[in-house]
């Protein structure tokens, strides 16, 4: 199915299935993917965690946020007393492993976007958290040069998403590399998670 096609289609599941069947190659990361990754979790949770790209495990399963980060924030939910698959709906910047987990360029991140829009078109979230730098550059392109540090942690509005609340957390693979943060990332998530 061709991609403006795809980005007519008026459910959720219908887009998802479509999306990860069509063998999209608008960018080169198709050339190197195993699964186009549309998401992981449930449409109708309201709440919505976007991340950067897949990585390998996430590549060879189909399923966003099913490796070592996605493991981390599975956890931390389960803390908090949520199970992702119900009470969250997971999805990336980019829907394909960039080689070497590298930070998807401008290019790929902007020619997958309007996937990213019509996911969040059609599943209506009450809150987003942004995961990371790179969710919040694309997302919020018009504050991209306010530093991430001091936006982390707090929810606001958009008037791109009038209907939502968002903030920016930590990424999971940076609590990965400092653990030290969890508690902290945990906090945000809470806060985050009890704003719907
Ligand atoms: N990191 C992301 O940002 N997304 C995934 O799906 C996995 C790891």
């Amino acid at each position: 199915m061709k991609n403006s096609v795809i980005l007519k289609i008026k459910t959720y599941p219908a887009f998802r299935k479509a999306l990860s069947e069509s063998g999209c190659n608008a960018c080169t990361l198709s050339k190197s993917r195993s699964s186009i990754v549309v998401d992981r979790g449930n449409p109708q949770s309201r709440i919505v965690l976007i991340g950067e790209a897949p990585g390998r495990e996430e590549d060879l399963k189909g399923y966003s946020f099913v490796g070592r980060s996605g493991r981390l924030l599975d956890s931390v939910l389960e803390e908090l007393g949520y199970v992702t698959n119900d009470d969250c709906l997971l999805m990336s910047i980019a829907k394909c492993r960039p080689p070497e987990n590298r930070v998807p360029t401008q290019q790929e991140a902007e020619t997958c976007l309007p996937y990213l829009k019509k996911q969040l078109h059609l599943a209506r979230p009450k809150v987003i958290g942004l995961l990371g730098a790179t969710a919040f550059k694309y997302m919020l392109p018009e504050r991209k040069k306010e530093p991430v540090t001091s936006v982390v942690g707090k929810l606001f509005k958009d008037a791109h998403y009038p209907e939502t609340r968002l903030m920016v957390l930590f990424h999971p693979a940076y609590i990965l590399r400092n653990p030290s943060k969890r508690s902290v990332m945990k906090a945000h998530l809470k806060k985050l998670m009890t704003a719907i």
